[in-house]
């Protein structure tokens, strides 16, 4: 464990008939709050690494090794890192991006050629874009914002410095909408399948009109950078998915643009089912400490 959870340490260490006294709601309690926030944000950070390696060299293999030698933090990190730097310090979403990445012009996968330019600019402009770099990106604002207003405004700040295209717009709505809402369902809802997922995501589909009843042979080995091709074929891999690890494979395994795909998965699936610790201890290996440091201050800032 890097960070401390206190409020949980406390819960482990009363004794077993201390535990008892607190009643079982009191556990479940406790249980969604260990669920919903231990290291929040981790998701499309996670989802990026083990995609990696197979951004352009795909991998339809269910069973590949999440974290190996060959993975490495990718753009969509940095983004989404850039992102809650920002959120956290109040600061400019343009500037905290080209900031972050100007540190890391080089990342594992490289940038999109007209990001790239927008990173190099010394007086960087929207480009109208609509990959699915603002859906990648876009988690940190759905932890921070307290209202679905809020997710909306903060959402559509991190997108139209770069992708000011009403689908790039959209792509970055209906994720952050998708976390936000997500996470608010099952901090509530104890029942996780296929018919509550579908219900915690109704909202964002009918917010963005996207269609999630996706035919796989219609998206498998098909590499789309768009918001509009990636985030529906995402919420369509949450809602057939049965936990965080199976998502994130899903979506790896899909053959598509493997580490953007399941960092936008990840982000949504970690809001529902966690993430397991051995996959946080495992992706935090690959971060170097300013990064950990812009992680574990949004947890306390937001959770503590
Ligand atoms: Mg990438």
């Amino acid at each position: 464990m890097i960070l401390t959870q206190d409020k949980l340490k406390h819960f482990v260490s009363l004794k077993k008939t201390e535990q008892n006294l607190i009643g079982a709601l009191g556990k479940r309690v406790l249980n969604n709050f260990k669920k919903h926030t231990d290291l929040i944000m981790l998701g499309a950070i996670i989802g990026d690494i083990a995609g990696s390696r197979w951004e352009f060299n795909p991998t339809r293999d269910y069973n590949f090794t999440l974290f190996s030698e060959h993975n490495d933090f990718t753009d969509d990190t940095i983004c989404t890192l850039a992102i809650a730097d920002a959120v956290l310090n109040n600061g400019d979403y343009s500037e905290a991006l080209h900031q972050w990445c100007n540190q890391y012009p080089h990342p594992m996968g490289g940038y999109g050629a007209r990001f790239a330019s927008w990173v190099r600019s010394s007086n960087p402009q929207p480009f109208t874009s609509y990959g699915n770099g603002a859906a990648m990106r876009v988690s940190p604002v759905a932890w921070a914002a307290k209202s679905r207003e809020e997710v909306l405004r903060l959402a559509r700040r991190t997108a139209e410095c770069t992708h000011n295209h009403s689908e790039g717009i959209k792509g970055a709505h209906a994720t952050a909408i998708a976390i936000y809402d997500c996470a608010k369902f099952f901090a509530e809802n104890t029942v996780i399948n296929k018919e509550t997922i579908t219900q915690a995501l109704q909202g964002v589909v009918e917010f963005s009109n996207y269609n999630i009843n996706i035919d796989k042979s219609a998206v498998e080995n098909v590499f789309d950078e768009t918001c509009q091709g990636t985030v529906p074929v995402a919420l369509w891999i949450v809602t057939n998915s049965t936990s965080f690890e199976d998502a994130i494979r899903q979506a790896v395994s899909l053959g598509a643009d493997a580490d953007t795909l399941a960092a936008i998965v990840g982000s949504i699936a970690e809001a529902i089912w966690g993430i397991p610790q051995d996959m946080k201890e495992r992706a935090l290996e690959y971060l170097p400490n300013s990064m950990k440091n812009i992680i574990e201050t949004f947890y306390k800032t937001y959770i503590d």
